[in-house]
């Protein structure tokens, strides 16, 4: 329903009431250019809703002016557990295109869609495309838990993914709006430019980092490691999706021990307390990483992000 529907109504108002002036005519007037700025307000855009701010800082990276993004995941936010409410579902119901993150990370946002009854929405599963790592070869696999059984979810902590989500991002916007591919054509091609010339400038400047030994809160960074050449010794959580319990902190303190292990890395919104009692009994450094766009505000896009996590990462060297 657009702009259009609303102004024609008010024509067939002015016609019946085409008699009336004054009072009568300026409260229409009024009405009618409330009408317009409400409807104005987005009008025209290629509404994309997606799971995290990741995609969404992508996609308005691509979709620029053409387009208005939103995130139902905060940066600061688990993005396995996202509670489903209504006021997500009324926006995906207002949306072109949703983007999904897939292999089940957002299973949330199945709920979401299926609430919002958009027949029109063009869902896009931006794990399409990735060469996804941890996935199981046979179909029980207890070390996965229950939270990455079909792969490592995490996929958007490699820069090289970033390119690959972008293709996507762009292709979708492209199908839904034809009108725009040459604008968001060069700014994907103005986007693959400025990964391709941060890796370069990144790889030289954190080479160092090469063969780090950490442990991980959460596995949400073998993407991450595996692309900067750090060695993941052991996670906090003894599965993905499982709290620490005393025995494998005991396992944790043994190997911080005998092994050189420089740092536990976190993300944000996990509780302190267990890598507080390593800390306590060995002296192990923690740091927190942005595994999201906005999860600490320096990380306010998504190569800012990376900026943001190597930058830390390196201060944490040779202390
Ligand atoms: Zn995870």
């Amino acid at each position: 329903m657009g702009i259009q529907y609303h102004i024609s109504l008010y024509l067939i108002y002015f016609m019946i009431l085409g008699e009336h002036r004054g009072k009568n005519r300026k409260n229409i007037m009024k009405k009618l250019l409330i009408t317009i700025l409400l409807t104005g307000i987005g009008f025209g855009k290629i509404n994309v809703v997606t799971s995290i701010t990741d995609l969404a800082d992508i996609a308005k990276t691509i979709g620029g002016k053409r387009v208005k993004v939103t995130s139902i995941a905060r940066g600061n936010q688990d993005p396995h557990y996202v509670e489903v409410l209504p006021s997500y579902m009324m926006k995906v119901k207002r949306a072109d295109i949703y983007l999904q993150v897939g292999m089940e990370l957002d299973l949330w946002a199945q709920q979401i869609i299926d609430g919002s009854r958009n027949r029109k929405l063009q869902i896009v599963d931006c794990s399409q495309r990735i060469n996804r790592m941890e996935v199981p070869t046979n179909k029980v696999d207890a070390r996965l838990g229950d939270i990455h059984k079909y792969g490592n979810p995490h996929y958007w902590l490699d820069p090289e993914n970033g390119k690959i989500i972008a293709r996507t991002i762009a292709a979708a916007l492209i199908s839904t709006d034809p009108a725009g591919r040459n604008m968001y054509e060069s700014n994907l091609a103005q986007f693959l430019q400025e990964v391709d010339f941060a890796m370069n400038l990144w790889r030289e400047t954190y080479a160092e980092l090469k063969g780090m030994n950490m442990f991980f809160y959460h596995n949400s960074w073998p993407y991450f490691t595996e692309r900067f050449g750090l060695n993941v010794v052991a996670h906090l959580e003894p599965k993905p999706g499982i709290t620490p319990s005393p025995a494998h902190l005991e396992r944790l303190l043994r190997i911080i021990r005998n092994d050189d292990i420089t740092l536990i890395a976190m993300e944000p919104y996990f509780s302190n307390q267990a890598p507080e009692y390593l800390h306590q009994k060995t002296g192990i450094k923690i740091v927190k990483l942005a595994q999201s766009v906005g999860a600490v505000k320096e990380a306010d896009s998504y190569l800012n992000m990376f900026r943001y996590n190597l930058e830390v990462l390196k201060s944490h060297l040779n202390k």
